[in-house]
């Protein structure tokens, strides 16, 4: 009897019970495939991460005494067809039952589902042992649920796992402390030099230049800034925990011209990897937390990341899971224009599209509000098509996979669900942006005009989207007061706003 097992890219759980002894019965099979690649245009820093992380995670399988098969990119073997490569591995080595862990994908899951079919012998499906919930725990828990609102979905979820409770209480009294994050960064408190991780990538680089792989943005001096392996992932978590969470929650919303990371985490990929799990980084906050000698911590700056990945994280996937596969063509908002060239550039006047977008190239990372209310709410209010929207979301982000990508783009920045993520879209005028960045200080458009040649875009765009969509809208309580701001504008003003934001709209790339 020898079995083999698939592992996919995203499923490096070194802890998971598969590996707790090696067996000379069990094959693993790892394989760098184009069908993942290019089913869209990616990141070079994510298709590297991905290639680095697994050839890491086939490496350590081995030293721990496992049997691994693992095909680069261009193994002679790797037929780059999946099924084709796992009937040869079957019929190579005499197998006689096949296992895979749980993709996280549809797209990958109906593929899996349907090889399984043509195999010709017993095969079946495991959990990756990664997040808090199973699938059937995520189905049961929005089962039969109108709306399926984060915030109670998360204060089940720090019930069921006991996380800072106390006497069956929130701890603090309070459930949530997102009203305290909202500051402004100026400078201070100073963010300690930034933890790098230095893999040496070049061999890969070649690789993908030799084969032809498409992708975008840079990678500079051959070395990729991401965790590639446990090791890798828990110096991160402990710099994060150690000099970060003290002002996490407080500038979680902040954005700045010169620091691209200020108090995140980045800790995105290697949670979506599967390289380091939820639990543990949780529970490595909540011990620094316990254990701090001063009070630097607070309870609301731990609280705001607990609720990130116990809420958020668990959350977006339940939903995917729930919605899909209908949920990849909603288009609730009617929105048909193209996305702005400049989005694969960087190449606009708007000094916050400008830097978002640009530390998108460099990094492969934005953090979350830079994704939101920068480039989210500028695609929104030009009223981008959802699907392209998707496409460079799911493209240009280290930390994007399918499941995770798209309820965050088409549903909560997009509103393209009409509502099932996000009670109201998330746009906002220039104003917002000022409050929450120095982007405008050296920005050549004002943030407080709304026409004129050197009116913030973002303002025209604004009103014009209320006014344009504002049927959608009608019956949602949450945006009475824009739509009534928006009534009693001056008859002139709207049309002379209207105009602008026509123009930009029909004319991106001279903004
Ligand atoms: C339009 C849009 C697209 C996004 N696409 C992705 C994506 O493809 N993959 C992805 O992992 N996140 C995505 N996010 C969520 C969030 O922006 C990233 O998880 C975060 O920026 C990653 O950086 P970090 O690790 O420094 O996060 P931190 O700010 O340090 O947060 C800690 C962790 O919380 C989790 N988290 C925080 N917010 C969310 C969220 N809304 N949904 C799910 N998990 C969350 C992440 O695992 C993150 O690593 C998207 C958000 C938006 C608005
Ligand atoms: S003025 Fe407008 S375009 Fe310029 S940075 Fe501010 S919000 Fe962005």
């Amino acid at each position: 009897m020898k079995t083999l097992r698939l592992v996919l890219g995203d499923q490096l759980n070194r802890n998971h019970s598969w590996f707790n002894t090696p067996d000379q019965n069990k094959l693993y099979f790892m394989a760098e495939m184009r069908q993942e690649t290019d089913y869209v245009t990616h990141h070079i820093q994510k298709i590297i991460g991905f290639f680095a992380a697994m050839r890491a995670f086939a490496e350590d399988l081995r030293e721990q005494g496992h049997e691994v098969i693992y095909l680069n990119l261009d193994h002679p073997d790797n037929t780059q067809d999946l099924q084709a490569n796992l009937l040869a591995q079957i019929k190579k080595h005499h197998i006689t039952q096949f296992e895979y862990l749980e993709p996280d994908e549809f797209r990958l899951d109906h593929q899996l589902k349907n090889i399984c079919k043509n195999l010709d012998l017993p095969s079946h499906c495991e959990d990756t042992e990664h997040f808090y919930t199973s699938k059937k725990e995520l189905e049961e828990f929005f089962q039969g649920k109108k709306q399926m609102i984060m915030e109670s979905f998360y204060r089940s979820m720090r019930k069921k796992h006991q996380i800072l409770m106390l006497d069956g209480k929130p701890e603090g009294d309070q459930w949530n402390f997102d009203q305290d994050n909202r500051k402004k960064w100026k400078g201070s408190p100073g963010i300690p030099a930034i933890v790098h991780c230095n893999n040496e990538v070049g061999d890969l680089i070649k690789l993908l230049k030799k084969e032809g792989v498409n992708s975008i943005g840079s990678l500079q001096n051959e070395t990729l800034d991401w965790p590639i392996n446990l090791t890798q992932a828990e110096n991160l978590l402990d710099y994060f925990c150690e000099h970060l969470l003290e002002n996490f929650g407080n500038y979680q919303d902040a954005m700045h011209t010169q620091e691209h990371f200020l108090f995140h985490s980045r800790l995105s990929f290697a949670l979506n990897t599967k390289i380091i799990s939820p639990k543990r980084v949780i529970d490595k906050a909540i011990e620094t937390y316990r254990n701090q000698t001063s009070s630097k911590i607070s309870l609301n700056q731990l609280e705001g990341f607990v609720r990130q990945i116990l809420g958020w994280r668990e959350y977006m996937r339940g939903i995917y899971w729930k919605e899909m596969p209908t949920y990849k063509n909603l288009n609730r908002l009617e929105n048909h224009n193209a996305l702005p060239d400049f989005y694969w550039t960087a190449d606009t006047k708007m000094n916050c599209m400008h830097h978002a977008i640009k530390q998108s190239l460099d990094h492969a990372y934005a953090h979350h509000i830079q994704r939101l209310m920068i480039t989210g709410n500028y695609a929104l209010l030009t009223q981008s098509h959802p699907d392209q929207v998707d496409q460079w979301y799911l493209g240009i982000y280290i930390d994007a996979i399918e499941w995770v990508e798209l309820p965050n783009t088409r549903g909560m920045s997009q509103w393209a669900d009409g509502g099932i993520v996000a009670t109201k879209p998330y746009v906002s005028s220039g104003n917002y942006i000022q409050k929450m960045s120095n982007y405008c200080d050296s920005c050549q458009y004002n943030h407080k005009k709304k026409t004129g040649e050197d009116a913030c875009p973002f303002n025209s765009l604004y009103w014009n989207f209320l006014s344009e969509k504002q049927a959608h809208f009608s019956k949602n309580n949450r945006m009475a007061m824009m739509l009534s701001l928006l009534r009693k504008m001056d008859e002139n003003e709207l049309s002379d706003i209207k105009k602008r934001a026509q123009h930009i709209m029909v004319n991106p790339q001279l903004y």
